[in-house]
């Protein structure tokens, strides 16, 4: 028996296939319609040898589910899906565990999606896709949100009137909670720190979407994003924090429309709106390379405000043990890493420059003795989500 973890966005599906005992992967992959529409890329990785379809005619979620479990079996993974674990963004007040899916829950959910309408509807889609293409199987949610339910107070409510919050549940959520609970678990693991209250992190998730989390004896004490995914860190496409009296400004006196500021805010900011070259980080580092100075501004802002935001974590929690870099940008560029801790000095962070460009995953790459230990983390979400879809199972009673 195994376990499918299905992981949709707005333009990609991300798969990958665990042993249902264990929890071993035995298969990843991701459908993705990026550049196309009316085809996609479908690539799955397995011990069995990768496959890649280019132009694959995949038009929607349920052709989609349908094409990843035929290759999978092509591919020789015959095992019966037993349990399809779904990574859902946003859980709201009420899903603050994992879940198992059902018409209840899902109606439940379907409720959760003004809150994030650009990620929670496509996962729901993908669900209904998974649930008629596998009818027999559990079905079950992991949620972004549901790591930060025990933020405490004075984290997650936000300094507006009272009513907003009683009237219309304005507070911080938090998100990206399936990969720093990971990263929280995993470095605590790498440094030997499981299980002590006293252990504090500070976890840097830096892809596509950033956010920055302090967390201690694996609990989250503050995070960089808030009531959606657009506060805090600048992002690839999104602004991050900036000042609301700018969005006052634009709708009162310019005449934005509310849709006209998402998409400005969500789509055409951070590194693409400052650099005027991409989102993906790799080619604004191209093109500051090759001189492009908004390219060079981009980079800067981007690593200024991770450090402003680092900095202000760990004096929440008083001081900091630990660093953690992951996802794509902060597992994979040494330059940015090396930029952010460059100024960390006078909080006890102490990179070695050696490790640091060697850039493994899963190791320490601050020097021996810095106060601060800095690690690189490779996220796994898709495993964090197999574990919580066992877990149910097995309270389930059906294994
Ligand atoms: P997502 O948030 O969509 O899961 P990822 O975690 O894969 O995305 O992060 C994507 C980001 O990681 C992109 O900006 C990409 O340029 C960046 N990235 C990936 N590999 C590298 C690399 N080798 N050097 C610098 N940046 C990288």
């Amino acid at each position: 028996m195994s376990i499918l973890v299905l992981n949709a966005g707005s333009s990609t599906l991300k798969f990958a296939l665990f042993a249902e005992q264990t929890c071993e992967e035995l298969a990843r992959g991701l459908v993705d319609w990026r550049g196309t529409a009316d085809t996609a890329r479908l690539t799955l990785q397995s011990p069995h040898g990768d496959f890649e379809d280019g132009a694959a005619e995949i038009t929607g979620y349920q052709e989609a589910v349908r094409r990843i479990l035929e290759t999978l079996r092509a591919s020789g993974l015959n095992d019966p899906v037993h349990v399809v674990g779904h990574r859902i963004v946003h859980g709201g007040d009420q899903f603050q565990q994992p879940t198992r899916l059902d018409e209840q829950t899902l109606r439940q959910l379907e409720a959760v999606s003004p809150l994030a309408p650009l990620h929670n509807p496509v996962a729901l889609e993908a669900v209904q896709a998974a649930r008629s293409a596998l009818p027999e199987a559990m079905h079950t949610a992991s949620f972004d949100t549901a790591f930060f339910s025990t933020l405490p107070e004075s984290a997650s409510i936000y300094p507006v009137p009272w009513s907003w919050r009683k009237d219309y549940g304005i507070r911080r959520f938090g998100f990206h909670g399936i990969s720093h609970a990971w990263c929280a678990m995993r470095a605590a693991e790498l440094l030997q720190q499981s299980g002590q209250p006293w252990f504090r992190l500070v976890i840097c998730h830096l892809g596509n979407g950033c956010s920055a989390t302090a967390v201690q004896g694996g609990r989250p004490v503050a995070t960089s994003m808030g009531f959606t995914p657009l506060e805090g860190l600048m992002m690839g496409t999104r602004s991050g924090s900036i000042d609301p009296g700018i969005l006052l400004y634009l709708q009162q006196q310019k005449g934005f429309t509310g849709e006209q500021l998402s998409d400005a805010l969500n789509h055409q900011s951070g590194l693409l709106g400052v650099s005027g070259v991409s989102s993906d980080f790799r080619q604004v580092e191209q093109a500051a390379d090759e001189g492009s100075q908004r390219a060079r501004l981009a980079i800067l802002m981007f690593a200024d405000r991770i450090r402003s935001t680092i900095a202000s974590l760990v004096v929440t929690m008083g001081g900091f043990d630990g660093l953690v870099f992951t996802a794509g940008i902060g597992e994979h560029s040494d330059r940015l890493r090396r930029l952010v801790a460059s100024k960390l000095g006078c909080l006890g962070v102490q990179l070695d420059n050696d490790r640091n460009r060697a850039g493994q995953a899963d190791s320490q790459i601050s020097v021996d003795g810095s106060p601060v230990r800095v690690l690189i983390v490779r996220t796994r979400e898709e495993q964090m989500i197999a574990r919580e879809a066992q877990r149910l199972l097995r309270g389930a009673g059906e294994s």
